[in-house]
C-alpha cells in the first residue's frame, strides 16, 4: 500500500460531480515532504476539489491518489478517516470554530478522533496555542478574538495532532493584510519545522512569495515551478525549497 516518495501524489486524477461537471480533468502532481506550495487559478478551476481529494475528504472518479504513501483507493472509510485525523490538518477561510467554546477546547477538539484523553488533549491544545502566539488567550471565546487571532486558533487546531500535511483553503481570504501576513508567517514557520503545507490563495503577492506555485485551469494543472528540475534533497528530506525553477508569472496568468 505504501511506496511513493511524494507525500502527495496525484496520478491522472479526474473528478466528475453528479450532474456531469468535470471539476478535475487528468491531474498529475507530486508534492514532496517539506514543500510549501501555493495552488492558484481562476474561480471554478478545480482548486478546492483538488484540495478535498488531497485531504481524503472525497475520492477521485478515476486516477490514483497517494497520501503519505497510502493509495487511498485501497483504504476503507475507517482507515481513511484514521489517515485524515492523524496525518492531515485543515484550515479554511471561514475558521469553523465552535462559537461560545473557549479556544483551548476548540483546539483540544482537534484531538478527539485520535482518542487522546481530555487532560492531555487540553495540555497539547495549550502548547499549540502558545506556538501560534495565543498562549495568553486560552479562555477566550472566538467572538472575543480578532479575525487574525481566530485564524491562528484554527491553525493551532489543525496542527495540534502534529500532521504531516497542512491544507489551507484561502486562509487569509477573510483577513486584513496585516493579519493575513501574520497567518502566512505562521504557515512558513510550521513548514520550516517540517510540515508540508499546501495553500490555495487568490492573493498574488502571497502566491509569488511561496517557493512553488501550482496553477490550475479548467480542472488541469499547468506546468509549474517544480517541473523540469530535480528538487534538492536534504539530509532529513524536509527542507526542499523553490528558486531557480521555471516560473509562469502569476501576473500574466489571469488569476482572479
Ligand atoms: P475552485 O476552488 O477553483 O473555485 P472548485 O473545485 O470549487 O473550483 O470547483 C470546480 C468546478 O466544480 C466548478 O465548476 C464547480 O461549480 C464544480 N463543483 C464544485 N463542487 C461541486 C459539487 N459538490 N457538485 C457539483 N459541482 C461542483
Amino acid at each position: 500500500m505504501r511506496g511513493t516518495d511524494g507525500v502527495v501524489v496525484l496520478d491522472g486524477v479526474t473528478k466528475v460531480y453528479p450532474g456531469g461537471v468535470r471539476a478535475l480533468d487528468g491531474v498529475t502532481l507530486t508534492i514532496r515532504p517539506g514543500e510549501l506550495v501555493a495552488i492558484v487559478g481562476p474561480s471554478g478551476s478545480g482548486k478546492s476539489t483538488m484540495l478535498h481529494l488531497i485531504g481524503t475528504l472525497d475520492r477521485p472518479s478515476t486516477g490514483r491518489v497517494h497520501i503519505d504513501g497510502y493509495d487511498v483507493a485501497t483504504l476503507s472509510d475507517r482507515q481513511l478517516s484514521a489517515l485524515r485525523s492523524s496525518r492531515i490538518g485543515f484550515v479554511f477561510q471561514q475558521f469553523h470554530l465552535a462559537p461560545g467554546v473557549p479556544v483551548r477546547d476548540n483546539v483540544a477538539d482537534g484531538l478527539l478522533y485520535a482518542g487522546v484523553p481530555l487532560g492531555p488533549r487540553r495540555r497539547r491544545a495549550e502548547a499549540a496555542l502558545t506556538r501560534v502566539g495565543l498562549g495568553h488567550r486560552l479562555d477566550h471565546r472566538p467572538h472575543e478574538l480578532s479575525g487574525g487571532e481566530r485564524q491562528r486558533v484554527a491553525i493551532a487546531r489543525a496542527v495540534v495532532g502534529n500532521p504531516a500535511i497542512l491544507l489551507a483553503d484561502e486562509p487569509t481570504g477573510n483577513l486584513d493584510s496585516v493579519s493575513g501576513a501574520g497567518v502566512l508567517t505562521l504557515l512558513r514557520e510550521l513548514n520550516a519545522a517540517g510540515t508540508t503545507v499546501v495553500v490555495i490563495t487568490h492573493d498574488r503577492e502571497i502566491a509569488a512569495s511561496l517557493p512553488r506555485q501550482v496553477q490550475m485551469r479548467d480542472g488541469r494543472v499547468l506546468p509549474d515551478s517544480a517541473d523540469g528540475r530535480v528538487l534538492p534533497d536534504s539530509a532529513d528530506g524536509r527542507k526542499l525549497s523553490g528558486g531557480g525553477g521555471r516560473f509562469v508569472p502569476i501576473a500574466s496568468s489571469g488569476v482572479a
